[in-house]
């Protein structure tokens, strides 16, 4: 298949798209982003790149670090990481305080604010130290996309640390349900750091290529997790990735998926590809508006869903 043309051919469909929508203004250092950027990557298995737009723009990766803390935590404590969280879609959006207190503190699944801080907070616990723990995060991302420069840009964290309300609430109500071990204030400055790390769609894809494999980096060998914890990653995307837009991404796209408000989504094509596009304007889910019709253009022309 000839993917280039596919990407050269969305590429122009979707410019009239490119910018309709709404860029994430809740965190002030990223309302200010161009929302006439597009940029869309991919990688097989076997290493193969093509991409069109911004590839090498970078942007807030936000809440597609999810992703990654996850799968940390699920190495660490495997099934145990169940008592803290749940993964059932939400149906709610994704910073929703009274499903959380319905719930007795339980977040219902790691993608969801309180699940990813909860799931935050097990590695600083793990590790016994909060700078640790943003470490182990920070060079388990650079290990994935195989580049040593990843980093997180503090004026991002810093601003959504003045505006971190909702956030401390949902931590604060946790640890009242005795589901957070540090303090609210800390597991939420790691949550914030890891989702401020800055990356471009060209390492994003790059970075997807486990998931895509097992569990294994089909380029560097590399092994992280196993099969099995690889399968039910792929499948909390499926169900959980796009907040409460998820049944429609795999309604539409059908494939395992995380978006952020920095108007990335990952995507993995299982076998196959690493996938990511970028366009800062959000739909009125918090997901990238010309992003999510980008791959919904990339499955139907390319036939490459999961169903
Ligand atoms: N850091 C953002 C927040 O907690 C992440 C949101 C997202 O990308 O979904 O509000």
């Amino acid at each position: 298949m000839d993917y280039q043309a596919i990407l050269e051919e969305i590429y122009e469909e979707i410019t009239p798209e490119i910018g309709r929508g709404k860029v994430a203004d809740y965190i002030p250092a990223l309302s200010s982003v161009d929302p006439q950027q597009f940029a869309f990557s991919i990688i097989t298995t076997e290493g193969e790149r093509y991409g069109v737009g911004d590839v090498q723009k970078q942007f807030s990766i936000q809440s597609i670090s999810k992703v990654f803390t996850f799968t940390l935590a699920l190495d660490i404590y495997s099934k145990n990481l169940y008592e803290r969280l749940g993964v059932e879609p939400s149906g709610n959006p994704f910073n929703s305080l009274v499903q959380l207190e319905y719930e007795q503190g339980k977040p219902r699944n790691p993608f969801i604010n309180a699940g990813a801080i909860a799931v935050t907070d097990s590695l600083i616990a793990h590790f016994k130290d909060d700078y640790k723990a943003f470490e182990v995060i920070l060079n388990f991302i650079r290990n994935i996309a195989d580049d040593n420069d990843i980093s997180f840009d503090p004026e991002v964290s810093v601003s959504e640390m003045d505006h971190a309300y909702r956030n401390l609430a949902l931590a604060n109500l946790m640890k009242s349900f005795e589901n957070l071990d540090n303090e609210p204030i800390v597991a939420v400055k790691t949550y914030f750091k890891h989702c401020a790390v800055s990356m471009n769609t060209q390492e994003l894809s790059r970075a997807m290529l486990y998931l895509a494999n097992g569990g294994t980096d089909p380029l560097t060998q590399k092994n992280y997790i196993t099969p099995s914890q690889t399968r039910r990653i792929n499948a909390v995307m499926l169900t959980c990735g796009h907040y409460d837009a998820s049944g429609e991404f795999a309604f539409h796209v059908g494939l395992p998926g995380k978006s952020g408000v920095g108007g990335g989504i990952v995507a993995v094509v299982p076998g196959k590809m690493g996938i990511c596009v970028w366009s800062p304007s959000l739909n009125r889910y918090g997901n990238s508006h010309a992003g999510t019709l980008a791959l919904q253009k990339f499955v139907e022309k390319t036939g490459l869903s999961i169903f």
